[in-house]
């Protein structure tokens, strides 16, 4: 059995297209567009290359779009003042700071700093209570875990009842999505498993599992005899094992071996192409619902 690819490249798309006829709209009917400020601190490369990117998508999809760049030595007073003056700009919906952030600086201070109506990474404190309430309750649900959540819905995977089990604990992708899976909706109302570094039998609990969700950060980690015939994994994993030296850029691989895993699932994401592609999306998605609810 071969499985069918959730391309993370076509979904975001499909979701950048709707987005652009969003904005179209409320600049026709209101005259407005969505703000999106993203503060740079420094010059670290790998952060000036994913701030490009979320300038270059938000620009095409019609956003006003700040990139603020300041230097390494800010201190943390000044930056903070920043993040006042946009919290107070009504034509700014989302606050975005580019993290690591020099070491001098608090960066769950400054996160908190920023507006929880503005924190479009829904990273801030009540908008992780907000998530763990669930329904209305929820404005920014976080990017990677709303990508996931996005891509199991858009390629047909069945939620409810659904034995999910999410390899990962972390605060920004395995915790919100388990709570995100767990929460009455659509798109969720799964029987939701965490496991992790302490858990006894790994595999036993993959091979329950209806949707594996897999963020772990180790290459290779679940093995394609863990995978439940038929079931949707969703491969989180980025790393970087190599590289390749036609091109000087990095070999990447997910924490699932893919090649055995493809015979197993029925459905399964790439890495590269896969989850990752998500993150943006989503981040303008939530920037798109900020400026809605701003009207
Ligand atoms: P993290 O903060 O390092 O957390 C990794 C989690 O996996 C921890 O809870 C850890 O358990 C668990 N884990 C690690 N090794 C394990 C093992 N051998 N067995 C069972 N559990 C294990 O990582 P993260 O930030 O969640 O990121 C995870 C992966 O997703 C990384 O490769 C990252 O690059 C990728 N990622 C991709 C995107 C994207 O595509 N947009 C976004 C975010 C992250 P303990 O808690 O017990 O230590």
């Amino acid at each position: 059995m071969t499985a069918k690819l959730i391309k993370g490249t076509e979904i975001r798309e499909e979701i950048l297209g709707e987005i652009e006829e969003e904005v179209k709209k409320i600049k026709a009917e209101h005259g407005k567009v969505p703000g999106l400020v993203t503060i740079l601190i420094g010059e670290n490369p790998a952060s000036m290359s994913y701030v490009t990117l979320k300038i270059k998508t938000a620009t095409r999809l019609g956003f006003k779009e700040i990139q603020d760049s300041q230097p390494v030595d800010i201190s943390e007073e000044d930056l903070l003042a920043l993040i006042d003056k946009y919290n107070n700009d009504d034509s700014i919906n989302g606050i975005l700071v580019q993290l690591p952030l020099p070491k001098h600086i608090d960066d769950k201070k400054i996160l908190n700093a920023i507006d929880p109506d503005k924190d479009v990474d829904g990273f801030h404190p009540i908008n992780v209570g907000r998530l763990m309430i669930g329904g209305d309750e929820v404005k920014f649900p976080p990017c990677t875990p709303a990508g996931i959540q996005e891509m199991i819905v858009r390629s047909g995977t069945e939620t409810s009842g659904a034995e999910v089990v999410v390899v990962g604990r972390s605060n920004i992708v395995g915790k919100p999505i388990a709570m995100m899976m767990a929460q009455k909706g659509v798109g969720a109302n799964a029987t939701v498993t965490i496991v992790h570094t302490r858990t006894k039998d790994l595999a036993a609990h993959c091979k329950r599992a209806d949707i594996l969700i897999v963020a772990a950060g180790v290459p290779d980690l679940v093995k394609p005899e863990w995978i439940k015939p038929g079931s949707t994994v969703i491969d989180v994993g980025v790393n970087r094992v190599g590289m390749n030296e036609k091109t000087g850029k990095a070999i990447l691989k997910g924490d699932v071996d893919f090649e055995a895993a493809k015979e197993i699932a029925g459905k399964i994401t790439p890495v590269p192409g896969g989850v990752g592609p998500m993150t943006i999306a989503m981040l303008m998605k939530n920037t798109l619902k900020s400026a809605q609810l701003s009207l």
